[in-house]
C-alpha cells in the first residue's frame, strides 16, 4: 500500500514538497489540498502584478499537478470542510504549508485609523485575493508612507508610483486598476527604521525604483554611509555595495517631468499614527543604529500622509491542533518535525525569510524525513477523503478543473495582458458550471 500524504497549501512551499516526495524512491501518493479553487497561492496572491517573469515557476508546478502520483483538491479549507485531525486520521503524513499570509501588527497607537493597512491586505487587494477584494483601500490623498524596507514595501512603491500605461500589460484586477488611476497620489515615503546598508532589498527590485515613467527616487545623500562595515559574509558585503551605489545613482538624479517622487528615509522609527478618524499624518523618531539596532534619539517629525501600508512582514496562521510560536509567527517545530506523521515546510516553519526558490531544497529535505520516518502506507487517504467530503455536501475542485478556470481568465484578457484574474470563488466556480452545461442537458 503506498504511502499516502497530504499537503496543505497549494503554493510554492507545498508544490515543492510534492514535486520532491513524486521523485522520491518510495511507493506514495501525494494529494494537495487548498481552500481557493486556484492553487499556487503567493505566486498568483503575493508577487506583483507588473513581475509576470517571477510566475513562470508555475510551470513547473502544473508538471508536478500532472504527476500519476500527485492529485488536487481545490475549494477544501481546513477548519470549514475538515479538521486537521480529520485529516491526520486519513493520511500517513500530513505536510502543513500554508505560508505566512497574515500581517505582522504594527502595534502603535493610530495603527487601528482608516487608511492603515498590512501589506498582506493591501498587495491581496491589488492581486485579487478574494479576501481582500473589497478593502477600498483610501486612495484620495496625494501623500502616502510605506513602512519597512524590505522587498514587499518596494512592490507597494512601484505599484502606487507605476502609470496606467505600465500597468497595462499586468493582471491588475479591473478595480484595482480603476481605483489607482483615480488616485491623486505624487509623494510616496519609504521608511526604514534603520539605514540604508541594512535594508533587506534585492538589488534587482531597487534598481526598478529608478527606472519608472512618472516618478523620481528621492535620496539624501547625507544619509548614505561612505563605507560599509567590516566583518560581513561576502554575499552581504556585495549586496550592501550594489544597494549602495543604486542610491547613490538616486541621489545624483536631476529631476525632470515626473510627476511623483518617492523618497527614501532612512533611521527613521514610526511612533503614531495621527488623525481623527482617519489617517492625516505619521509621526517618527529619529534612531541612530547601534549593535544593529535602531535606537532612538528623541527627534521626531511628522510626514502628512492619507494611506499608510504597513510592510513589517508577515505571520502564520494558527491552525487548530498545530502548536503555535506566536512571537515568532511560525508552527513549533523540530527542522519541519511538528508531531509523529505531521510536517511543516516554508513560512509557515521557518517564518517569512527567503525567495520563492529557497522552497525547493526544503522540499527536497522534507521529502527524506518523510521517506525516512514512514516506510509503509496504512491510511487510505483521497478515497476515503473524498468520501468525507462529499458526505458534507463540500464541493472541491481538481486540477482539470482549474485548468478550464485558468483558460477562462486567459481568454479574457485584454490585449497584452496575462489574464484576467475571476476574483470570487462563486466566479471561479461559476466557469466550472458553466463548462459543465445544464444538468441532464447534452452540453
Ligand atoms: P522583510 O524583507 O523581512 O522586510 C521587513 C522590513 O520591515 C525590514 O526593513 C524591517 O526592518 C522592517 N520592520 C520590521 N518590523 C518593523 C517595525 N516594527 N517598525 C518598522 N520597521 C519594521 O519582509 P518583506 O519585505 O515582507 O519580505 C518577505 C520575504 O519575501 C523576504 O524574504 C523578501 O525578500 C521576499 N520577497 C522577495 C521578492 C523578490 O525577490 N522580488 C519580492 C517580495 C518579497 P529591520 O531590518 O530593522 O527589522
Amino acid at each position: 500500500m503506498p504511502v499516502t500524504i497530504a499537503i496543505v497549501g497549494a503554493g510554492p512551499s507545498g508544490f515543492y514538497a510534492a514535486e520532491a516526495l513524486a521523485r522520491a524512491a518510495v511507493d506514495c501518493r501525494i494529494d494537495i489540498i487548498e481552500r481557493l479553487p486556484a492553487p499556487y497561492g503567493l505566486i498568483r496572491y503575493g508577487v506583483a502584478p507588473d513581475h509576470e517573469k517571477t510566475k513562470k515557476v508555475t510551470r513547473s508546478f502544473e508538471r508536478t499537478a500532472g504527476h500519476e502520483r500527485v492529485g488536487y483538491y481545490g475549494n477544501v479549507e481546513l477548519g470549514r470542510d475538515l479538521t486537521l485531525e480529520e485529516l491526520r486520521g486519513l493520511y500517513d503524513a500530513v505536510v502543513v504549508a500554508t505560508g505566512a499570509p497574515l500581517d505582522r501588527p504594527l502595534g502603535i497607537p493610530g495603527s487601528d485609523k482608516a487608511g492603515v493597512y498590512g501589506a498582506a491586505a493591501f498587495v491581496g487587494w491589488y492581486n485579487g485575493h478574494p479576501d481582500f477584494r473589497d478593502l477600498d483601500p483610501r486612495l484620495d490623498s496625494p501623500g502616502v508612507a510605506i513602512i519597512g524596507n524590505g522587498n514587499v514595501a518596494l512592490d507597494v512603491a512601484r505599484i502606487l508610483a507605476k502609470t496606467p500605461e505600465e500597468l497595462s500589460s499586468t493582471d491588475l484586477p479591473d478595480y484595482a486598476a480603476e481605483a489607482l488611476r483615480r488616485a491623486p497620489i505624487v509623494e510616496l515615503n519609504l521608511f526604514g527604521r534603520r539605514g540604508p546598508v541594512q535594508a533587506k532589498w534585492a538589488n534587482v527590485e531597487l534598481r526598478e525604483m529608478g527606472h519608472l515613467a512618472d516618478c523620481l527616487p528621492v535620496v539624501d545623500p547625507a544619509q548614505l554611509p561612505e563605507s560599509i562595515a567590516d566583518g560581513l559574509s561576502e554575499r552581504d558585503r556585495r549586496l550592501q555595495e550594489k544597494n549602495l551605489a543604486t542610491l547613490r545613482g538616486f541621489a545624483g538624479l536631476e529631476a525632470g517631468k515626473q510627476r511623483k517622487r518617492v523618497y527614501f528615509s532612512f533611521y527613521a522609527k514610526p511612533l503614531e499614527v495621527l488623525g481623527g478618524g482617519r489617517v492625516e499624518a505619521l509621526r517618527l523618531e529619529r534612531t541612530r543604529v547601534e549593535a544593529g539596532r535602531a535606537v532612538g534619539t528623541g527627534e521626531t517629525f511628522e510626514v502628512p500622509c492619507g494611506l499608510v501600508v504597513s510592510s513589517i512582514g508577515y505571520r502564520a496562521e494558527p491552525i487548530e491542533g498545530l502548536p503555535f510560536d506566536e512571537g515568532a509567527g511560525a508552527v513549533i517545530n523540530r527542522d519541519g518535525r511538528v508531531a509523529g506523521g505531521l510536517y511543516v515546510i516554508g513560512w509557515a516553519k521557518r517564518g517569512p525569510i527567503g525567495v520563492i526558490s529557497s522552497n525547493k531544497p526544503d522540499g527536497v529535505t522534507l521529502a527524506r524525513q518523510i521517506t525516512g520516518d514512514i516506510d509503509q502506507g496504512r491510511k487510505p487517504g483521497g478515497p476515503a477523503l473524498e468520501r468525507l467530503l462529499a458526505g458534507r455536501g463540500a464541493r472541491w475542485v481538481g486540477f482539470a478543473d482549474w485548468k478550464t478556470i485558468e483558460a477562462a481568465e486567459v481568454a479574457a484578457a485584454p490585449p497584452g495582458a496575462p489574464r484576467r484574474k475571476l476574483i470570487g470563488v462563486d466566479d471561479m466556480l461559476a466557469v466550472l458550471d458553466a463548462a459543465a452545461g445544464p444538468p441532464g442537458g447534452a452540453g
